[in-house]
């Protein structure tokens, strides 16, 4: 094994789990390994491949991923070949005669190959011991990436190979999805090799700001020579956010569904070569991209699920250095993801699933918990973790400031004008306002007028908010009273502390996702609520209700 690993791979040592699930292979059982993105899956079944006899088949979901693993087996020596919709008949019937003829060590396929009668043929005459499912997650109809074309080969592998033995090697699965490959592919328990889903060197930060363009903008000028991917929900936006980065002298490339194969080969190559330091993107774009030195992925929008997050953000930092990985979203993201389940094809029961997987991504996206921990535990739910102390949880937890005399302030305004001011007013004097009915009143000759001043109206508001919560200060008919309670802080008996203001979802909001957005579907919203808020003259946030979505859904 090390042998092998040296001579063809050239590497020196295994990588954690990597020996352990070749063991189990070599010694005759079925397995499963649920290990990290870039944490090098392929070795565990090109290893036992090359020992032994005859060819492995890989079925693998993409073409370029697949054929990227062969170029490089290849590079190594080693034979190896693809077979996919894309290759002229000449030579597909040519690999074909090197498997029956047991010239290929490797072959990958895609799952829809099975359909194939020729072959099917060819498999049955060839010598094949050894299958590997690689992004085994797509097998699972609970898994968020669920390939129906994947379920339907596993009755058509039994016939046609019924001793093979079988490998599954995926970087997301959930416990339920863990359950239902073992069970598809008879694995058993003892043949599941899992590593922590946690990776050190992701920063992982929530940030609810509404200026996502502006935040993006400023995050990148302060590191222009870094690699990053920008994943956007809809064609329509990436496009969009490209031509405002262009705007200001940020150069990016563009890839989506929509553009063509040339196209997006190009832009891809641009990426990965660093002639280009930033690709804006749709989901269609990251899998099987093997770039060590991405060092930050942003998500301008709320994906539907946390695998589908972990798989993203797991394209960052392979090279185990620090990287960032930002969610900005807003609660628009939210209403589509919840439209897409509505109208999705499916069972009441997959919907109810999509829903519970949306609504953990939420709860992901208002957290105060460490958000690595968060992740962890939607993997694993029996690993102990420790917050991480980096997410952006972990520091706004650390950077929870005493705000005991800023509470002190306000409750002495409040004692001052017992009864008499509305908590906007609280706020607007406190801040020094010069608005005209605080001058009107005579409320900015108030001794306590403008102390405090450098903070921000969210941030006065969301201490007078925690202030009313806790029950130190009464709010009846929008007029703020004094209470008993008060006194404890004015008198400086209890200290308060406040975690800075952070914007959170306020209700629970029940909802979910289409696990693989539509792109076209999605544009076409956008733009009907676009066309929309033009003729009724209104912003298109005030548009996008449940209302219109279903207005939309009725003329599809
Ligand atoms: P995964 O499929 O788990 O995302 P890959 O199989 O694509 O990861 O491997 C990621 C990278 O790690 C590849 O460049 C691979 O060659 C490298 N790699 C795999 N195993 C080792 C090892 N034992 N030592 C060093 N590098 C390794
Ligand atoms: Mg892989
Ligand atoms: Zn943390």
């Amino acid at each position: 094994m090390e042998a092998i690993l040296k001579e063809y791979f050239g590497y020196e040592k295994f990588r954690y789990g990597q020996q352990e699930i070749i063991e189990n292979i070599l010694a005759g059982d079925n397995a499963l390994g649920i290990l990290p993105t870039g944490s090098g899956k392929s070795l565990c079944y090109q290893i036992p491949g090359l020992m032994f006899e005859g060819t492995t088949l890989v079925i693998s979901p993409l073409i370029s991923l697949m054929q990227d693993q062969v170029d490089s087996l290849k590079r190594r020596g080693i034979s190896a070949e693809c077979i996919n919709s894309t290759m002229a008949k000449r030579d597909l019937n040519d690999v074909m005669g090197r498997l029956v003829r047991g010239e290929l060590q490797f072959l990958y396929v895609a799952p829809e190959r099975f359909n194939n009668e020729e072959f099917k043929t060819a498999v049955r005459h060839a010598e094949i011991p050894f299958v590997a499912f690689d992004e085994a997650h797509c097998i699972s109809k609970w898994g968020h990436d669920f390939r129906p074309s994947y379920q339907s080969i596993i009755p058509e592998l039994k016939a046609l190979l019924p001793d093979v033995q079988i490998i599954a090697v995926t970087a997301t699965a959930t416990e339920e999805v863990e359950e239902n490959i073992q069970e598809l592919l008879n694995i058993k328990n003892n043949a599941v090799f899992k590593t922590s889903v946690r990776r050190d060197n992701l920063k992982l930060s929530v940030n609810g700001t509404y200026q996502r363009e502006q935040f993006i903008l400023s995050y990148i000028k302060e590191r222009l020579e870094q690699s990053g991917i920008i994943y956007v929900s809809t064609r329509a936006e990436v496009e969009k956010l490209s031509v405002y980065l262009t705007d200001n002298n940020i150069e990016n490339v563009i890839y989506h569904g929509g553009l063509g194969k040339k196209e997006r080969n190009d832009n891809q190559q641009k990426f990965v070569s660093d002639e280009v330091k930033i690709v804006i993107a749709t989901n269609a774009f990251g899998m099987g991209i093997d770039k060590p030195d991405i060092r930050y992925i942003i998500h301008f929008n709320l994906p539907g699920d946390l695998e589908s997050y972990y798989q993203e953000i797991g394209r960052a930092g392979r090279d185990s250095r620090p990287s960032d990985c930002i969610l900005l979203s807003t609660q628009r993201d939210v209403n589509l993801q919840q439209f897409f389940i509505d109208r999705a094809t499916a069972t009441d029961q997959y919907k109810d699933h999509m829903r519970e997987k949306l609504d953990l991504m939420l709860q992901y996206n208002k957290t105060s918990k460490c958000l690595s921990s968060f992740i962890v535990k939607y993997f694993n739910h029996d690993e102990y973790v420790e917050a991480c102390g980096q997410c952006s949880s972990c520091l706004s937890a650390e950077r929870t400031e005493p705000m005991t005399s800023e509470a002190r302030l306000i409750l002495e305004l409040v004692q001052e004008t017992d009864g008499q001011l509305s908590k906007e007013l609280v706020i607007q004097v406190l801040r020094g306002e010069n608005a005209d009915n605080i001058v009107a009143r005579g409320l900015d000759s108030q001794e306590r007028f403008g102390v405090l001043d450098s903070y921000r109206t969210s941030d006065v508001n969301h201490l007078v908010e925690e202030l009313i919560m806790r029950g130190y200060v009464h709010c009846a008919g929008n007029r703020m009273h004094l209470v008993e309670k008060s006194l404890d802080i004015l008198n400086r008996k209890v200290k308060l502390y406040t975690v800075p203001y952070r914007k959170h979802y306020n209700e629970r909001v029940n909802v979910s996702t289409d696990s693989s957005p539509n792109e076209i579907l999605y544009d076409k919203l956008l733009s009907t609520r676009k066309n929309l808020a033009d003729k009724h003259k209104l912003d298109e946030d005030a548009i996008f209700t449940d209302q219109i979505l279903k207005e939309f859904a009725k003329k599809m």
